[in-house]
């Protein structure tokens, strides 16, 4: 493994991955680092919808062939967590647990993790009722009941992928309407079982060995106790942007800003996916932000 490169990636999500393999069909010597598994967010993705294949293939699938992909271009992937990046002279340190090394460009793709509740109960029970993934749990769930917390796009979805399994899901908003697409709010209304609980909060997730319910808190002041065996809440993402230089600017949810070119107030950073600010959210916006950046970067370095 090299210790300097000429682009060092951040995150071996969708738009790490891609601009990495970019970058290095135009010739650059990449590396991509990564804290997790590779893959980001859409690894928990059943079926990529739309699918970037001509046949539906699931997010790990699709990630791994990117990575199979940067492979055979020789990109190296880093599996350390990255805890700075520091201007140096002729580029960046790229600091991790153990190592630094140096790369003149650097594209942070490190993309976000998913919001907590933040109430009691929540740690507790991780992984003893409250899960993060529809998707791998789900089948967990048969014949139970279960609460998702959200109104977005991600709440909808995943409310739509546990009714496969249980045989009751109570959607939990703090507003009267959702954010979803119109398609997602059409399914989840018109699914027996998801039961819409709006202008309500959960303030509390209790049980014994495993979980056994939630405390609701809603609107008018009411508390109410609902059984459940499952909680899941999408209820939005925090970037991962702490190993970043203070000089990077961040919007106020914490999201890296950029210019038009996808490149942050520090010439030589550039930021691309969902830890930049202004990110359209989904897997084409992924791609597309890879491919301008890589675009860019490549200039920068003949430049
Ligand atoms: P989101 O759109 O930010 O929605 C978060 C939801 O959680 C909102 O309804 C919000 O309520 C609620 N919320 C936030 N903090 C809360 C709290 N502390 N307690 C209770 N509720 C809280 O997040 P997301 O659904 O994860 O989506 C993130 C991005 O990914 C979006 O751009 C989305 O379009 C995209 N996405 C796309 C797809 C796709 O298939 N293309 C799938 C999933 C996600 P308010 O409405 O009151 O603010």
């Amino acid at each position: 493994m090299s210790d300097s490169y000429d682009v060092a990636v951040i995150g071996e999500g969708v738009s790490g991955l891609t601009a990495a393999q970019k970058l290095a069909q135009a010739g650059a010597r990449a590396a991509t680092f990564e804290a997790q598994l590779f893959g980001g967010l859409i690894v928990n993705v059943n079926e990529l919808e739309p699918s970037p294949a001509e046949h539906g293939v699931s997010g790990a699938e699709y990630a791994a062939g990117l990575m199979q992909a940067n492979a055979e271009l020789g990109v190296e992937s880093v599996q350390e967590p990255v805890t700075a990046i520091r201007a140096v002279s002729g580029g960046f340190e790229i600091v991790t647990g153990e190592t630094t090394r140096k790369a003149r460009q650097v594209v942070v793709a490190s993309g976000a993790r998913l919001k907590r509740l933040g109430v009691p109960g929540e740690e507790e029970y991780e992984g003893r009722g409250v899960s993060q993934c529809a998707d791998c749990d789900g089948p967990m769930y048969q014949g139970e009941s279960a609460v998702v917390v959200g109104g977005g796009d991600s709440a909808l979805q995943e409310a739509l992928v546990l009714a496969q399994y249980c045989d009751a899901v109570h959607l939990v908003h703090r507003r009267d309407a959702y954010r979803a697409r119109a398609d997602l709010v059409e399914q989840v209304s018109k699914n027996p079982k998801i039961a819409a609980i709006f202008n309500a909060t959960v303030t509390a997730i209790s049980g014994a060995q495993m979980v056994q319910g939630v405390t609701l808190r809603h609107a008018d002041g009411r508390e109410e106790q609902l059984p459940c065996a499952g909680v899941f809440a999408y209820i939005g993402l925090v970037p991962n942007a702490d190993m970043l230089p203070a000089e990077v600017q961040r919007d106020t949810a914490g999201c890296v800003k950029t210019n038009d070119e996808l490149e942050t107030g520090v010439r030589g950073v550039w930021a691309v996916g969902a830890v930049r600010s202004g990110y359209g959210g989904t897997l084409d916006d992924a791609i597309a932000e890879a491919e301008r950046v890589a675009e860019a970067v490549t200039k920068r370095l003949a430049g």
